[in-house]
């Protein structure tokens, strides 16, 4: 490794860190102890961590950085905020702002426009509620063969918790398997009826309550561009654009973009977020048809930037679980 005007450089590439975040709020306020979030005080952390050898990037910069800017000593930071939390309107934005730090924002445009609770959130409150992991997968056992799953994956229900239920640095077995069937694995039809049926029968209140707490509304994202903060799409209805046909990816990139668009935001497409960091080719041609400049997914490393094969629209990032590891040079 070499130091070339004040960047951290190895062999001719710039190396940048994109932080990923999702829930960032006070333990406190958790849904309960199952409630995966970062304490806020562990953010203020990271953020006076980082300012010690960082200075703080945005989305629509990243292009533009290059080996003479600035000329301190200091390495470029990106951090990013996925899903549209209320979190990063009431508890990030202070803390940014006080670090004289920017970030980005990606917004599923469906939750926070139209007011609807995303798959992807019912399965954490789901998780987080007064069930046991092992009485969901029952319940979901009963509904997969009810509605005849096996024919619609050609594998028993059995079959898919051998291959589903294995234990990663996040999760133990069953919440695993849980989050990847309902989150991934199973077609979408029956995916979406267990998640209905699940959150019906075990979560006794009103999904508008949880969408009110747990989203920003329009006009915060409005005053956080104010704030200059960067936004940019998240998808409109938070799908896999991996398994999308590319009408329905241009479609998704259209809705979000003109809800965006509709707050003033002008450069709502230049940077965008892969809801589940899950990308094909042609999603990656269609954010480039609409304007899209640099796309960031969930492969974990740090990005290579101004090396020739640099890919624009695939950039890695780390998750913010994996902070300390990051800021001992594991991902180096
Ligand atoms: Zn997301």
């Amino acid at each position: 490794m070499i130091v070339l005007k004040g960047l951290r450089v190895y062999l001719g590439v710039v190396r940048l860190p994109i932080l990923m975040y999702h829930y960032v709020r006070p333990l406190s306020q958790r849904l309960s102890a199952n409630h995966k979030v970062l304490d806020l005080k562990d953010f203020r952390r990271q953020l006076s961590d980082l300012s010690q050898e960082h200075y703080f990037v945005s989305g629509t910069s990243v292009r533009s950085l290059t080996f003479d800017s600035p000329t301190n000593s200091r390495r470029p930071v990106w951090l990013t905020f996925d899903d549209g939390y209320l979190d990063h309107f009431q508890f990030v934005l202070p803390e940014l702002l006080s670090h004289g730090a920017v970030g980005s924002f990606f917004i599923p445009t469906k939750a926070i426009f139209e007011r609807t609770l995303l798959d992807v959130n019912k399965v954490h409150i789901l998780l987080s509620a007064n069930i046991t992991a092992a009485q969901l997968i029952e319940h979901m056992r009963e509904m997969y063969e009810t509605n005849s799953g096996e024919v619609a994956t050609g594998s028993s229900f059995n079959e898919l918790r051998s291959t589903y239920g294995v234990a990663n640095s996040l999760n133990d077995p069953d919440t695993r398997f849980i989050k990847t069937m309902l989150q991934q694995a199973l077609p979408n039809e029956i995916r979406q009826l267990i998640i209905r049926k699940l959150f019906d029968e075990h979560i006794q209140r009103e999904e508008s309550a949880f969408v009110d707490e747990m989203y920003m509304t329009p006009d915060q994202v409005k005053q956080l561009h104010g704030y200059g903060m960067n936004i940019g799409s998240h998808g409109h209805e938070h799908s896999r654009f991996e398994y999308m046909s590319i009408e329905s990816q241009r479609n998704e990139m259209e809705i979000s973009l003109n809800y965006l668009r509709s707050l003033g935001i002008e450069d709502a497409s230049s940077v965008m977020c892969y809801p589940h960091g899950s990308f094909n080719r042609s999603a990656k041609r269609v954010v480039s048809e609409f304007g899209c400049e640099v796309a960031v997914s969930t492969k974990a490393a740090v990005a290579n930037l101004a090396s020739n094969d640099t890919d624009w629209l695939e950039l890695p990032r780390i998750d913010t679980k994996f902070f300390d590891k990051f800021m001992i040079g594991e991902f180096d």
